[in-house]
């Protein structure tokens, strides 16, 4: 089928944009419910087309967890702000609610909530406090597609999400992609043409863009792949199921808390271990693959230095990136392979 749906942008030659881009991005608003289905180049672009189309700039804060991939800081870096890090809760490694409102002062603009490894934050308390605040929400969604809190999706839940479809995500493509959710008319307008030079009639720019849009093979394959999201996400949460239920009675490795009132939908399986890399290094031995997602906060990435933060300033998020461990999880994954993961790490904690 991908195969297949690749000819059309090759042999009509809409290659970049073009109907194949139209009709994936009404597909992808319409599964969440949102009025407007941007598509970029990749999540970076849509975070940082997000966060300029709604005004962030210089002057501004914009409060991110500690604990995500550096992208989320990154983007408000490239917008002239300055990202604002908070610490994550112990049981979930999501962002702490808590210490979003103690971090928000009247230089903050926006909150990016982050729905780590595909689960959602539990978003009331951030949406009661931007609404009170008059601030800007927008999720950084590359990791959850399809997760769900109570009824809606991943993606509908601030005034703006960004998504990834990095070849490894739960939806991906053959490269690198990306795109915005909004309900917000004005800002998909101004997205639209920011992602485009700038332009809303061809060859008159209205406003200084540049050129994010994605390529029509990228939103070909992604049309395809759409429809069996659900049951990849399905097949991933079985098996995570069954980690867990192998895991529960094994001291020395800890899972991750999967909060009521969401559908997770386990980008990665994470662990904590102590003596991680010794695990990590054992499993690679015996032909387990694993992940560290992210051995390093972003307080203390070099990139963040001149922020001024210092080590030992998040201890949650410290503690996390010294313990986490990613096992494998992929819908094609099998459950006996599942449970020789298991047995391998009874062997070694
Ligand atoms: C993958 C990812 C991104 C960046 O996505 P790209 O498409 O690679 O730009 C941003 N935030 C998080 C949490 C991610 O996992």
């Amino acid at each position: 089928e991908e195969w297949q749906a690749l000819r059309e942008p090759i042999e009509s030659g809409w290659l970049t944009q073009g109907p194949k881009v139209r009709a994936f991005e009404m597909a992808f608003a319409e599964r969440h419910r949102v009025a407007h289905a941007l598509a970029t180049t990749s999540c970076t672009t849509a975070l940082h087309l997000a966060l300029a189309t709604l005004g962030v700039g210089p002057g501004d804060d914009v409060i991110v967890p500690a604990f995500t991939w550096v992208a989320t800081a990154n983007v408000v870096l490239y917008c002239g702000a300055v990202p604002v890090f908070v610490d994550v809760e112990d049981d979930t490694a999501l962002i702490d609610p808590d210490a979003v409102a103690a971090a928000v002062t009247g230089q903050t603009a926006a909150i990016v909530p982050v729905h780590l490894y595909g689960q959602t934050v539990a978003m009331s308390s951030l949406q009661n406090l931007a609404a009170g605040k008059g601030l800007m929400l927008i999720e950084d969604a590359c990791q959850a597609h399809g997760a769900r809190r109570e009824n809606r999706r991943a993606g509908s839940l601030g005034d703006a999400a960004a998504f990834s479809f990095y070849p490894s995500k739960n939806l991906g493509a053959l490269g690198d992609a990306g795109c915005v959710t909004t309900d917000d008319q004005a800002l998909a307008e101004r997205l639209r043409m920011l992602r485009d030079h700038g332009s809303r009639e061809r060859y008159v720019h209205e406003l200084l863009g540049r050129t994010d849009r994605m390529d029509g093979i990228q939103a070909a394959v992604l049309g395809v792949k759409l429809p069996h999201l659900d049951d990849w996400n399905s097949s991933r949460r079985e098996l995570a199921t069954r980690y867990l239920r192998g895991l529960a009675k094994l001291d020395g490795v800890r899972c991750l808390k999967e909060q009521d009132g969401g559908e997770h939908v386990f980008h990665l399986f994470v662990v904590r271990v102590a003596e991680r890399d010794r695990i990590r290094q054992s499993l690679t031995d015996i032909g387990v693959g694993t992940g560290v997602h992210y051995p390093l906060p972003l307080h203390i990435q070099p990139c963040c230095a001149h922020l001024g933060y210092s080590e030992g300033e998040f201890p949650v998020a410290e503690k996390l990136a010294s313990e986490i461990l990613s096992l494998p999880m992929f819908p094609e994954l099998l459950p006996g392979q599942v449970d020789e993961v298991v047995d391998g790490l009874r062997s070694l904690v």
